[in-house]
């Protein structure tokens, strides 16, 4: 464990502790009940990466309360880099007042390559295809929201909800290690796998839709001397890369191979990482050295692509925010940027609805769901782009990213993301 992993878990164990005494001493009734004259409502969200403490952030501009739930025990670090792209990002990230933070971690990489078994470099890809207008570690991103919220949030660190019982008043809430407890509203930003989802909506299958990718990402010494870039090496149904990260004080190693379903358990990381050796070992270019260091790596994240499609986004006093809602899929380049975007809207139909749920949920989706749709489409057809399926298709890839820069089209898909990702307007909403 790394130090500054271990002083996130200190912090956050601390904070934990002090809001949990604070909570033992506060009522068991939902706010709303409690002070029917004050217009405020205790929200609980389960999911503290993204999502969920931007939410936080939102509400507590408006006048609510949250709480947030997050499995692990501490904030999680890890994963490579998410980018921001457009006015809609943009200000929304300004009018949280956190523009200027993410600016100055923002990764500085820029353009990167596709290189051959020799490690030489073939064919360029330019920085704002992949980057964004700031493109920052998704880590970086985390603590940011955290350490901003953490002074007015509690945050409940190695907890997950267990049972949801609604009634005309509120919802019960029973944890895994906690006491029971009720808030007026659950919103569930706990990602691609929420279990919020499948407690009020159904089981995964029914939402979740692989795009036959699977990703791993971890930590690791920038070997390569890399300066603000990227080498990527692909070959039939797997591509391997390194990024330098921290102004080159580090990389991010990433692997993408090509896979039905399969049956890993999610938190099983021992397996995960042996299914990694077993399809990129002898693969070439860096592949050894990697799958080397991976099993030193302070952190390591490992997930299929995939998207989620839900015709509904609440059920009564439950909403879903993030990519627990509509994930793009991590190739889309837009899944942060979504849940930002949603995190603002969501609380503001709170906020304009004065708090009731019914008008402002379902106004939550109508302003988000044609945009949640657009950015899902940038996601469809990138898998197959990213892990061709034959050797003869790689190449090919390979000579196209080649010629590229010479194309009348080079700037076309930057274009098309940055469309996609501003195809919103923002409505106001006035801050409590
Ligand atoms: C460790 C990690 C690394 C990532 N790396 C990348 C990357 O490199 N590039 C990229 O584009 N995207 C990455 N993502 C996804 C990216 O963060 C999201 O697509 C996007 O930011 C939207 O975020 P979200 O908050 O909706 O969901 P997520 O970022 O997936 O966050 C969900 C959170 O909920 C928590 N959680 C899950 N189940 C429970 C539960 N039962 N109870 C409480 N909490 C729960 C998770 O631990 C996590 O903190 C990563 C996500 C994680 C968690």
């Amino acid at each position: 464990m790394t130090n500054t992993q271990k002083n996130t878990q200190k912090n956050t164990q601390k904070n934990t502790q002090k809001n949990t005494q604070k909570n033992t001493q506060k009522n068991t009734q939902p706010d709303a009940q409690r002070d029917p004259g004050r217009k405020t409502l205790s929200v609980l969200i389960s999911g503290a990466s993204v999502a969920g403490p931007a939410l936080a952030h939102w509400l507590h501009r408006h006048g609510f309360e949250a709480t947030i739930v997050e499995r692990a025990p501490a904030l999680r670090d890890g994963g490579y880099a998410v980018d921001f792209r457009g006015d809609a990002h943009l200000a929304v990230l300004r009018r949280m007042g956190l523009l200027d933070a993410v600016r100055r971690a923002r990764t500085g990489v820029g353009s990167m390559s596709y290189v051959n078994a020799a490690g030489k470099p073939v064919a360029k890809l330019p920085a704002d295809l992949f980057a964004g207008d700031v493109e920052i570690l998704r880590g970086d991103l985390a603590r940011i929201l955290y350490d901003e919220t953490s002074p007015y949030t509690e945050y409940l660190f190695g907890d997950s909800v267990t049972s949801l019982t609604e009634d005309a008043h509120g919802v019960s809430v029973t944890f895994e290690r906690g006491a029971p407890r009720r808030f007026d509203l659950v919103v569930g930003a706990d990602g691609l796998h929420s279990t919020t989802r499948r407690l009020a909506f159904g089981p995964e299958e029914d939402f979740v839709r692989h795009l036959g990718v699977y990703c791993a990402i971890f930590t690791t010494a920038n070997h390569l001397g890399l300066d603000h870039t990227g080498h990527a090496y692909r070959t039939a149904n797997r591509m391997v890369a390194m990024y330098s990260a921290r102004h080159n004080a580090e990389a991010k190693a990433v692997f993408y191979f090509g896979s039905q379903d399969l049956d890993v358990d999610r938190r099983d990381v021992a397996r995960q990482q042996a299914l990694l050796s077993e399809k990129f070992a002898g693969g070439g270019w860096q592949s050894d050295r990697l799958l080397n260091d991976m099993r030193h790596a302070p952190d390591f994240y490992f997930d299929s692509v995939s998207q989620v499609r839900m015709d509904s986004w609440s059920r009564g006093r439950v909403a879903l925010l993030g990519d627990a809602a509509y994930c793009p899929s991590s190739l889309s380049g837009m899944g942060s940027g979504l849940a930002l975007v949603g995190a603002y809207v969501l609380a503001g139909e709170l906020a304009a609805a004065g708090g009731d749920h019914t008008v402002a949920f379902a106004r939550y989706e109508r302003e988000m769901r044609a945009y949640a749709e657009g950015c899902q489409k940038m996601g469809d057809g990138v898998a197959g782009f990213m892990v061709p399926g034959s050797r003869f298709a790689a190449a090919a890839l390979n000579r196209y990213f080649k010629l590229l820069p010479y194309l009348p089209g080079k700037n076309m898909a930057a274009r098309i993301a940055r469309r996609t990702a501003e195809n919103i307007t923002l409505r106001e909403y006035p801050a409590a």
